[in-house]
């Protein structure tokens, strides 16, 4: 019995600082064959970080602009700031029948779900809760007051695990690459 091969939308969320840009960082450079949508975010740039690489960084003008065109797939606002997925390049990738990515906080994957039923919704858990504290603390980049309303978030974000198709567990970036890269391109069902 033939296998079916059928490239379809996967979304990766989780609770911040669990690591999932990590997780989309090494995806793109060891497998450059997954698409990965860029956002559009009103944060500022990170250090290091690039316009139209990990995002596009836009005004406030901008994304209005963006959500009255229609020209999200999704968007949320998270810590103070908007974050959204432009729609055409997403549904242009999967006509071509590539194999899609998104990392995205879980009120936009919920948007996905909605939109897009046969969207599968993996879920990066931390090995720990203290394990996920630690790395939001670390990350050195945060104010007091941004890490207090992320560790918020990741709280309600943990609880939502049930609504997942899938959780991987974030114990290793290459692990956790390769269960992901196996689910986008093996499989026929959940
Ligand atoms: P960060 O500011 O750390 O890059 O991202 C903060 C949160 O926004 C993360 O949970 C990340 O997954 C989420 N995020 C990034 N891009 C998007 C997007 O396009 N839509 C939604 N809903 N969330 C996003």
């Amino acid at each position: 019995m033939a296998v079916e091969v059928r490239p379809r939308l996967t979304v990766l969320s989780g609770p911040s600082g669990v690591g999932k840009s990590t997780v989309v960082a090494h995806m793109r450079k060891v497998h450059p064959e997954v698409w990965l949508s860029v956002s559009a975010t009103t944060r500022k740039p990170r250090p290091g970080e690039r316009h139209g690489v990990q995002y596009f960084f836009v005004g406030d003008d901008e994304f209005d602009k963006l959500i009255a065109n229609g020209e999200l797939l999704e968007w949320a606002e998270f810590a103070g700031n908007r974050y959204g997925t432009p729609r055409q390049a997403v549904l242009e990738r999967l006509a071509a029948g590539e194999p899609v990515l998104l990392e995205i906080d879980l009120q936009g994957a919920r948007q996905v779900k909605e939109s897009m039923p046969d969207s599968r919704l993996v879920f990066l858990a931390p090995p720990s809760w203290d394990e996920l504290v630690r790395r939001l603390t670390g990350r050195g980049t945060e104010s007091a007051e941004v890490i207090e309303r992320r560790l918020a978030a990741a709280t309600v974000e943990l609880a939502a695990e049930s609504e997942f198709d899938t959780t991987l567990v974030n114990t290793s970036v290459e692990d956790v690459s390769r269960e992901l890269l196996a689910l986008m391109t093996v499989s026929s069902g959940k």
